[in-house]
């Protein structure tokens, strides 16, 4: 297919047939270029608001994105760094609260712990005590343990605890 380049175009203001690329009509001596070639400070100055606000927005889009990664692999580090420290401390707590005679024994070892956030941590775990009969009873206990920074220091927390059943 060939496709061929008008010759002539039409005057838009006195419908005279005239040379394609002719800029302003011989006629009537309209000028027939185009809205931005006529106003060209106003196409550069469109043009760069137009290409700064895109910049904008991309730099505002990948900053957002950093900050969500950001704030996710932290809350995911302080989980993954303490989690082990938290599950600790409640079993100590649990441990200082219960008698030597009530021999504590942990089957559930040392439990769960869900990661609150501000780094508090849910821990859920049960353990088994002698009675005065010398009969194993299983409490489940549920701890709301507040844990400092020293990752191996297993009695730097606060730990709230009650049992549940
Ligand atoms: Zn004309």
């Amino acid at each position: 297919m060939e496709q061929q380049t008008p010759k002539t175009k039409i005057c838009y203001k006195c419908k005279e047939e005239i040379n394609y690329g002719a800029t302003k009509c011989p006629k009537c001596q309209s000028d027939l270029r185009s809205w931005f070639a006529k106003h060209k400070i106003i196409t550069i100055i469109l043009g760069f608001i137009l290409f700064v606000s895109i910049i904008t927005a991309i730099s505002n889009e990948t900053s957002n994105t950093n900050q969500m990664n950001s704030s996710n692999s932290s809350t995911q580090d302080i989980d993954k760094k303490f989690n082990y420290k938290a599950r600790a401390c409640a079993k100590n707590y649990i441990k200082t609260k219960l008698n030597s005679n009530n021999d504590p024994k942990f089957p559930g070892s040392y439990g769960i712990a869900q990661y609150l956030g501000n780094m508090t941590f849910k821990v859920d775990s049960s353990v088994d005590v002698k009675n005065a009969f010398g009969v194993y009873i299983t409490s489940n206990y549920s701890c709301n343990v507040i844990v400092g920074d020293k990752e191996n220091d297993f009695f730097d927390c606060v730990s709230e605890c009650k049992t549940l059943d």
